[in-house]
């Protein structure tokens, strides 16, 4: 998925974690082009990283056969994101329901599956698309989230795109759930990762308490996509995310009567101060300059050193918005 907004706001982060906290923090709707409506966890104006987690996008569920105005276009259903660059990241689309057909410009073709990883990494630049096909399922419910690749490697890393349609699954007492990257209760994912990084799609059995074990060093947080649970004396339900800090070894997260399922997000606090700005991160304003020139010279090029085409994808590109007129600068990962 891309940042499709018009004028996307400056967002930065730094790395600051101090211990064991307890905040809710509400998403933002957004919306994606003209058929995808999304709602953002992070960045949050309260905090714009959890490990190098630094977007989060859950979106659906939604029935494709049922889209009204002004999300709806003729022609057109459900996902519809046209080729797109990404600089220093990796992407990881998560899917509950539905399908996803994904491309990129070092000539992927995948279907993304609910229960499947995909993970697109980067480098110094990429470029994909990602559309719902007309023959695929019509709930579509998913997440699409942003990992920071750390300096060391963030231009080095060939871009590439990795799929795990087999991933380990997390059996626990009165849960179970799939680790996507990392490791979860001593549950290891195949996926790569470049700083120690988490990632699990959880379920807890109606009224049941899970005390799920946690590693000290990283911080973490929960995002509810089905149910409720309560955790403390927060109790956050669809669509919202619990930022539970650092330097717990368990948290105890009870169901509600219905169950729930959500996303575990964590990781070490990422030290590095990042410029994220529209589809782009980087470490200067310099440099998101340089990425959305040579961008946009791909475009009129049909490709370039920096971003190549994406083949198969029937339709043109997505241009970079404008630069917004001021000096894209460093600001606190948490307010
Ligand atoms: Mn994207």
């Amino acid at each position: 998925m891309s940042d499709l907004e018009k004028d996307p706001a400056e967002v930065i982060g730094t790395g600051e974690c101090d211990g064991p906290a307890l905040e809710l923090l509400e998403a933002r709707e957004v919306v994606l082009g003209r058929t995808t409506k999304v709602r953002r966890l992070l960045p949050n104006k309260n905090r714009r990283m959890v490990g190098a987690w630094c977007f989060v996008d859950h979106y659906g569920p939604d029935d494709l056969t049922q889209r009204v105005d002004p999300y709806d276009a003729p022609g057109e259903r459900g996902m519809l994101v046209p080729p797109h660059p990404h600089t220093s990241l990796q992407t990881v689309s998560w899917l509950f329901e539905g399908e996803i057909e994904h491309r990129d410009s070092v000539g992927s073709h995948a279907l993304v599956r609910p229960g499947e990883l995909n993970i697109m990494t980067a480098g110094n630049g990429i470029a994909h698309s990602e559309v719902s096909t007309p023959d695929a399922p019509p709930m579509l419910h998913g997440a699409q989230l942003w990992v920071a690749l750390p300096d060391s490697v963030r231009t080095t890393t060939p871009p590439a795109f990795n799929a795990y349609a087999d991933l380990p699954r997390l059996e626990l007492d009165g849960a179970y759930g799939t680790v996507m990257i990392g490791t979860v209760a001593g549950v290891t994912s195949p996926a790569p990762a470049y700083t120690p990084l988490v990632g699990a799609d959880v379920t807890i059995d109606a009224g049941r308490t899970l005390t799920l074990p946690l590693t000290p060093s990283n911080e973490y947080a929960v995002l509810v996509v089905d149910g409720a649970l309560s955790v403390g004396d927060l109790t956050p339900g669809f669509g919202e995310l619990v930022y539970l800090g650092a330097s717990r070894d368990s948290i105890e997260l009870v169901a509600s009567d219905n169950g729930v399922r959500f996303l575990l997000l964590g990781g070490e606090p990422f030290e590095e101060e990042l410029v994220m700005w529209w589809n782009f991160i980087g470490r200067t304003h310099e440099e998101i300059v340089a990425a959305r020139d040579a961008w946009q010279g791909a475009i009129e090029a049909g490709g370039n050193d920096r971003f190549g085409m994406v083949p198969g994808y029937d339709g043109a590109p997505l241009p970079a918005p404008p630069l917004p007129s001021a000096t894209l600068r460093p600001r606190p990962r948490a307010r």
